[in-house]
């Protein structure tokens, strides 16, 4: 579903991604982890374009993009792929003006050209999905924090993305509302919805994600299985960031 080959992402003059190579099939969850300002959240933003890549090449479901410094990624094509993604926000995103209904109706509309009905019909199955049908007509500031995260999950899924991509989704939330959306996001992951997800919550990793990926200093030292890398990491610099979490 995605191939990334040797990307490369820098802030002006600071190489912050120092040459990724990474696949995910479809269906699969992958999980990233890694430290703080390791380039995590810039390696995701990197897969749906929010960042343009500085080099290197993204291929996601039949859309391959090249990335060539000085070289610009028409615009069109660019909009084509960020629409086989969605994204969750880590402070959720939502239009704080609209309802939840509406947050969900709204791209599907503007982007996607759907009618109102059949928007609306989709959005209620949605919040129905992920627990909400209750709320479809309350604003995002009449929700706790995890009913706002489940909404920016639903509306995500909307758009019938091919992949979803979660960018520390559970970590502006109350300990005590993350599970409500780690349920959600576990039951996707059951589905066979392809994820990308950065996250802290090892827990969660180690039962849901097919694959976690270890980033630090912008490149991936280390993959595998969750019970690899959690068990018998192979690198000292994963042991080292594991063992500072227990
Ligand atoms: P992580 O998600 O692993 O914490 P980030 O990808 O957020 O790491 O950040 C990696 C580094 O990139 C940090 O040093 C951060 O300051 C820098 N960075 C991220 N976004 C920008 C930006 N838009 N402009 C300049 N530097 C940035």
């Amino acid at each position: 579903m995605i191939q990334i080959r040797n990307l490369h992402k820098s802030f002006d003059q600071l190489e912050i991604l120092k040459g990724i190579d990474l696949d995910v099939q479809s269906g699969e969850t992958v999980v990233i982890i890694g430290p703080s300002g390791s380039g995590k959240t810039t390696f995701l933003r990197c897969l749906n374009l929010l960042e343009t890549p500085t080099s290197g090449a993204l291929t996601l479901a039949d859309r391959h993009l090249q990335f060539t410094p000085g070289r610009p990624v028409a615009k069109n094509e660019m909009l084509a792929l960020r629409r086989e993604t969605g994204m969750v926000f880590q402070n959720y995103n939502l239009f704080p003006h609209k309802t939840a209904l509406e947050n969900l109706m709204e791209g599907q509309i503007t982007v996607l050209g759907r009618s109102k009905s059949e928007a609306r019909e989709k959005a209620l199955r949605l919040l129905d999905k992920v627990g909400l049908a209750d709320r479809a007509d309350m604003y995002p500031h009449q929700l706790s924090g995890g009913q706002q995260q489940r909404v920016g999950i639903a509306r995500a899924m909307a758009m019938d993305p091919k992949v979803l991509l979660f960018d520390e989704p559970t970590s502006a939330l109350d300990p005590e509302l993350v599970g409500e959306v780690l349920k959600v996001m576990k039951e996707l992951a059951q589905e066979g919805m392809t994820m990308v997800i950065v996250t802290h919550e090892m827990k969660f990793a180690q039962d849901v994600a097919d694959r976690v990926v270890f980033i630090d200093g912008g490149v991936i030292v280390e993959q595998g299985p969750p019970a690899e890398i959690f068990g018998a990491a192979k690198h000292e610099r994963t042991r080292q960031f594991l063992n500072k979490l227990s």
